[in-house]
C-alpha cells in the first residue's frame, strides 16, 4: 500500500473571504447521511493530520478562491437550487468555513461538512436534523484518539471504516483508522450520545480481506445497532 506522504498543515488564522481549494466536481456522495444524493464537492487544501492510509490527494492542485464567488461556482457544477454541497478535503475546518457557510446556506443550497474532529469547528449553528435537509450538518470521522469538544457538539452523526482484525472487542468500532496512531483507540461518540454511527468495510485491495471487512462490519453493526454502509461511489466507478 502507498504511505501517505503530503505535508502536515497548521491551522490557518485567516477570516475565511478566501479558502485554499483543491479542486470542485460533481457526484453521488458516497456515504453518511445524504448517501445516494447528487453533490457539489468542494475538496479543501490541506490537513492538519498524516493518516498513512489516507489516499487522497488535497495538495497537488491549489487555488485561492474568493468565498463570495462560491454560489456562481457551485451553480456552474450543478444549477439545481438547493443542491447537497459536500465540503471536505484535507481537513476543511483548518480554515475558518463560517463566511462560506453563510453564501452557500444564503443560495439555497444546504451543506455537509466532513472533519477528522481534531479542530474546532468554525462558529455556526449546526444542524442534525438530517431528514429536513437544511442548514449545515457535520459528520465526524475520527482519526485520531481524540475529538474536540466542540465537533462533538456539532456533529450530527459519526462515521467509521473498519477492517477485519481491528476491531475492538467490547464495543465493535475499529482501533484505528487509515493506520493512524490513536491511544487508547480511535475516538468514539461522546458519551450518551444517541447520534448515528455509519460503519463501512475498508476497500484493502484485496478480495480475500475485503469480504472478511464485510462479515466483520455486519456482524458489529447486528451486535450494536450502527448502521451500515458500502462507499457507493467507488462501486459504481465515480469520484
Ligand atoms: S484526516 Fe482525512 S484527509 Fe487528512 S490525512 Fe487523514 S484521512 Fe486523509
Amino acid at each position: 500500500m502507498k504511505i501517505n506522504l503530503q505535508p502536515i498543515e497548521k491551522l490557518d488564522r485567516q477570516p475565511g473571504e478566501y479558502l485554499d481549494v483543491h479542486s470542485m466536481f460533481y457526484t453521488l456522495q458516497g456515504e453518511g447521511p445524504f448517501c445516494g444524493t447528487p453533490a457539489v464537492f468542494i475538496r479543501l487544501a490541506g490537513c492538519n493530520l498524516q493518516c498513512p492510509g489516507c489516499d487522497t490527494d488535497y495538495t497537488s492542485t491549489r487555488k485561492r478562491v474568493a468565498v463570495g464567488t462560491m454560489p456562481m461556482l457551485v451553480a456552474q457544477q450543478c444549477g439545481r437550487p438547493g443542491t447537497l454541497v459536500v465540503i471536505t478535503g484535507g481537513e476543511p475546518f483548518r480554515q475558518n468555513l463560517a463566511p462560506l457557510f453563510k453564501v452557500l446556506t444564503e443560495a439555497g443550497h444546504y451543506v455537509q461538512v466532513e472533519t477528522n474532529g481534531t479542530l474546532p469547528p468554525s462558529p455556526w449553528p449546526y444542524a442534525d436534523d438530517i431528514g429536513k435537509r437544511r442548514g449545515v450538518y457535520v459528520v465526524c470521522s475520527p482519526k485520531t484518539g481524540r475529538i474536540n469538544p466542540g465537533t462533538h457538539e456539532a456533529a450530527c452523526c459519526y462515521k467509521y471504516v473498519m477492517e477485519q482484525g481491528n476491531m475492538h472487542a467490547q464495543d465493535g468500532l475499529p482501533m484505528t483508522a487509515l493506520r493512524h496512531t490513536a491511544v487508547p483507540y480511535v475516538a468514539r461518540p461522546a458519551p450518551g450520545s444517541k447520534k448515528p454511527v455509519y460503519l463501512q468495510p475498508m476497500d484493502s485491495q484485496d478480495p480475500e480481506q475485503n469480504e472478511r471487512n464485510r462479515r466483520a462490519v455486519v456482524a458489529s453493526a447486528l451486535q450494536h445497532g450502527y448502521i451500515v454502509q458500502l462507499q457507493v461511489h467507488k462501486l459504481l466507478g465515480l469520484e
